[in-house]
């Protein structure tokens, strides 16, 4: 388990367009999450370094309930980094859009980004409450970046 990064290494995000400010352990992150605030319906912001992190995230949630470890291929996640999407517009006079990406090392070193997985797909009659969600990689997910991240 790595610890104590508090935010003060950086590294280029994988994700096309992605800009990356930090990362933080799984327990730095995790520790915000809660059942009270489990979906986007209220805010949870917590302060990382001077960015307001909404931690009311059915993905975090995921993570936090289910695991951090892809259920086809086993890998685990290892830590978060704080990202935010650069191809949406910004608002003008509103904070960025920050958010947590939960990375796993791949064999190769390269990262592979963590996702939650609907177990009964939407278009199945899947809902989107925790008990249909589990945790799979990118890789296994078929997942290339973008709005699948989000939530
Ligand atoms: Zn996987």
């Amino acid at each position: 388990m790595l610890t104590g990064f508090g935010g003060k290494v950086a590294v280029t995000s994988p994700l096309p367009g992605y800009v990356r400010n930090g990362i933080y352990t799984i327990d730095e992150v995790l520790r915000h999450v809660t059942f009270d605030h489990p979906i986007k319906k209220k805010t949870l912001l917590v302060d990382f370094d001077g960015d307001l992190m909404d931690m009311s995230s059915m993905r975090y949630l995921v993570f936090k309930m289910k695991g951090i470890e892809c259920v086809v291929c086993g890998i685990v996640g290892s830590y978060f980094a704080k990202e935010y999407d650069a191809k949406i517009p910004r608002v003008e006079g509103r904070p960025l859009k920050w958010h947590f990406n939960l990375y796993a090392m791949g064999v190769d070193g390269a990262e592979v980004l963590m996702t939650k997985d609907h177990i009964v797909p939407v278009s199945r009659g899947g809902g989107n409450g925790l008990r249909n969600f589990q945790t799979m990689c990118s890789v296994c997910n078929g997942v290339k970046g973008g709005n699948a991240l989000l939530g």
